[in-house]
C-alpha cells in the first residue's frame, strides 16, 4: 500500500471566521493540522489583546468531538480513525495574531506578547477582506518605534504585502518596504504572506530575517484560471494569481522544501453568493493535505513535503507542541465534493470536484 505519513502538519495562514461559519470550517483544520495561524481580520477586526484572546477561546470551544467527527469521518478512508478525533481539543493549537492598525500602542504590543500572542499581522488599508482598519502608511516614525519593541520582544511580523497600484504589480511594488524593514530590524522575523510574485522569492533569499508563506492555489493557478476563459470568481483571491513564470518559480521553491518558506493555505471561506458578488478568497481547507501530497508526488518531491508543511514552520515561528499528530495519507483516488453547506449559505470547495491522488487514511496522536 502506497502511504505517506505527515507529522504535525501546520497551516500558517488561515481564515477561520466566526460563529456558524467558524463551526462549519474549523473541523477540517482542527482534525488534520496540529497548529494553524488564525488571521485577525474578522468583523470587527481583532485590534487588541483582549479580543484576540476571546477569539481564541471561541475557537477552542468549537473544537468539539461530536461535530468534528460527523464532518470529517465521511472523508477519511478508514472508518475508525481513533485517538485524534476523540480529543481534538488536546491535539490542535490555534496560534493567534494581533491586527496592526494606525492606533496600536507600545503598551498593547507588550500586553499581547505577555499574553502569548507573538504574531503581528499587518494589512495595508483596504488590501483585502476586512482590511479597512489596516495601516494607511507603514514606514511612519510611530510604527517603526513599535517594531523596535516587537523586535526586542522576539515577535514576528506577518505582512499582506501589496501596494495600491496596478493589481498584477502590487506585490512587487511593496517589496521595497520589506527591504527597508528587513534592514532596519535585522533580528525581527518578517513574513511575506501568501507569496504570489517570483520577485518576492529573491527578496526572501536576500535577507536572513525574511521568510515567506505559500498557498496551495498559488502553486497551481495563473491569471488564466480566473479570466482566461469564462470568468471564474471561485479562483479569485488576493494577492491575485499571476503569470506562469511566477507560478513555476513559487512551485519550484515549495517543492524543494527550502527552509525559508512554510505552508499557509489562506483558506478563506465565502458563500457562493458572496463569491458571485466579487469577494476575494479561496476555500481549500478540506482538501489541503490530499492535494499537497498529490502535487508533490506528481513532481517526485514527496520527500520534501514534511519540511514544507511542518518542519519549516516549526523552525521559523519557533513553535513547540505538547503532542505529535500523524496524518496518514494513502494513494487512492479521492473526491471531496463540490461544496459544503453552512447556515449562511453554500461554500464552493477549491478542487472539490477534482480527483485527487491521495486520501486521508488515518489520524493518530501521541504525547510528544
Ligand atoms: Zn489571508
Amino acid at each position: 500500500m502506497d502511504t505517506i505519513t505527515l507529522t504535525n502538519p501546520i497551516d500558517m495562514h488561515i481564515h477561520l471566521r466566526q460563529d456558524s461559519l467558524l463551526q462549519a470550517v474549523l473541523p477540517y483544520s482542527a482534525s488534520c493540522f496540529s497548529a494553524v495561524l488564525a488571521m485577525p481580520n474578522l468583523n470587527p477586526p481583532l485590534l487588541n489583546t483582549q479580543s484576540v484572546l476571546a477569539y481564541k477561546e471561541k475557537i477552542m470551544m468549537e473544537c468539539d468531538f461530536e461535530k468534528a467527527y460527523n464532518i470529517i469521518l465521511p472523508h477519511i478512508n478508514n472508518q475508525n480513525p481513533q485517538a485524534n478525533l476523540l480529543n481534538i481539543q488536546q491535539h490542535f493549537v490555534p496560534i493567534m495574531s494581533l491586527y496592526v492598525h494606525d492606533n496600536l500602542t507600545l503598551a498593547e504590543i507588550q500586553k499581547a506578547k505577555t499574553s502569548g500572542i507573538k504574531i503581528l499581522k499587518l494589512y495595508p488599508k483596504g488590501a483585502t477582506t476586512n482590511a479597512e482598519n489596516g495601516m494607511s502608511e507603514v514606514l511612519t516614525p510611530n510604527f517603526l518605534t513599535l517594531l523596535e519593541e516587537a523586535q526586542r520582544l522576539g515577535m514576528i511580523l506577518s505582512i499582506h504585502g501589496e501596494s495600491n497600484g496596478f493589481s498584477m504589480d502590487r506585490e512587487r511594488e511593496f517589496l521595497f518596504i520589506f527591504e527597508e524593514l528587513a534592514k532596519s530590524f535585522p533580528t525581527l522575523k518578517i513574513i511575506i504572506e501568501h507569496l504570489s510574485d517570483r520577485h518576492s522569492i529573491e527578496m526572501v533569499h536576500k535577507y536572513p530575517n525574511l521568510f515567506g508563506t505559500i498557498t496551495l492555489h498559488h502553486l497551481l493557478l495563473t491569471l488564466d484560471d480566473v479570466i482566461g476563459g469564462k470568468l471564474n470568481p471561485f479562483m479569485f483571491c488576493k494577492p491575485v494569481v499571476k503569470t506562469p513564470k511566477d507560478r513555476e518559480a513559487i512551485l519550484e521553491v515549495a517543492l524543494s522544501g527550502d527552509s525559508k518558506f512554510s505552508f499557509g493555505s489562506d483558506s478563506a471561506p465565502h458563500t457562493i453568493e458572496a463569491k458571485m458578488n466579487g469577494a476575494a478568497g479561496i476555500f481549500n481547507a478540506p482538501i489541503l493535505l490530499q492535494a499537497l501530497c498529490s502535487l508533490f508526488d506528481k513532481h517526485k518531491k514527496i520527500e520534501n513535503l514534511q519540511d514544507f508543511v511542518s518542519c519549516n514552520a516549526l523552525q521559523i515561528y519557533d513553535i513547540s507542541l505538547p503532542f505529535v499528530k500523524h496524518v496518514i495519507l494513502q494513494k487512492k483516488p479521492f473526491v471531496f465534493g463540490r461544496q459544503i453547506s453552512t447556515q449562511v449559505g453554500d461554500i464552493e470547495v477549491f478542487m472539490g470536484n477534482e480527483i485527487l491522488d491521495y486520501c486521508i487514511a488515518d489520524i493518530r496522536t501521541e504525547v510528544a
